[in-house]
């Protein structure tokens, strides 16, 4: 299957996923399911769009993580050697990479929704037509982040740039899956998997779902953190945060988060600006 999938060229990937995405969507809820609005047509316009910059900027990452590896060598940081590896059985060592890998990203998720970060982040939540492609919209900012993030868990776990890209291209098939237009909760499985609705709720515009469902892949991180929320279907609810984010437009979306932390740091300095001079006080 892996080979199969590295095998295709980039156009036959992009048709084979949306492809199954249909198919998925008429299994779920019939035809209509697959009918896009204009106004969701060009959010999956944009998605592409951001799409091919974090395919962009990943090929970098992969090109330089040899280097990289080399320097986290050189401080001394501490690595699992890879003999380790070979005496665990292979489904064992997978679910153990897992396990760390979406552990970091939960916190990092939860960081992003802090008030200094979420500007990098609200992107990806800026979405009001979600689809399958709004997993693409994420700002360089941010995917700075979660890269950095998947570098120091895989190099403690001591892989090597195979297996890492192994990781990366199932956390994106999953990730397509989670976001798509479908309102699947995994039943008994529920906290074992995220699903498309326990993501849906994290991308809900409602004040009882802001700043819950952090996991990428395991759910039950939420249910320990107590961040879990999952109530039912929200397969009707109205998703993004569009009032606060200039929409579908790519050139503004990217430029956005830039302007955001100028207008924290002016907003900083403003008191200062404006603090009265002291007034001699009476005796
Ligand atoms: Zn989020
Ligand atoms: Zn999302």
């Amino acid at each position: 299957m892996l080979e199969y999938i590295d095998n295709l060229n980039e156009w036959q990937f992009y048709a084979v996923i949306t492809a199954v995405f249909i198919a998925l969507g008429v299994l779920s809820k019939g035809a209509a399911s697959v009918k896009w609005s204009k106004s969701k047509a060009i959010s999956g316009v944009v998605n592409f769009a951001f799409l091919k910059l974090t395919a962009l900027y990943s090929g970098l990452f992969f090109f330089a993580m040899p280097v990289i590896k080399e320097w986290y060598g050189a401080q001394g940081f501490p690595q699992i050697p890879r003999e380790f590896w070979d005496s665990v059985p292979v489904p064992l060592a997978a679910l153990a990479i897992l396990l760390v890998y979406d552990f970091g990203v939960y916190w990092a998720h939860r960081l992003l929704h802090t008030s200094v970060l979420w500007p990098a982040h609200a992107v990806h939540h800026s979405d009001t037509d979600m689809n399958f492609l709004t997993w693409s919209r994420g700002h360089p900012t941010e995917q700075i982040i979660i890269v950095t993030i998947l570098f120091f868990s895989s190099t403690w776990l001591g892989l090597n740039v195979e297996e890492v890209a192994g990781l990366a291209l199932l956390r994106a098939l999953h990730q397509y899956y989670v976001h798509a237009n479908l309102d699947w909760d995994h039943g008994p499985f529920h906290y074992l998997l995220v699903s498309p609705r326990f993501h849906r709720w994290h991308h809900v515009d409602d004040v009882k779902a802001y700043d819950k469902n952090f996991a990428s892949i395991f759910p039950f991180y939420d249910k320990i953190f107590g961040t879990y929320y999952n109530p039912h279907s929200a397969f009707d609810m109205p998703t993004g945060i569009g009032a606060h984010t200039p929409g579908h437009n790519l050139a503004a979306l990217t430029a956005w988060p830039f302007m955001e932390w100028g207008r924290m740091i002016a907003a900083k300095l403003r008191p200062l600006e404006k603090t009265p001079k002291a007034t001699p006080t009476e005796t």
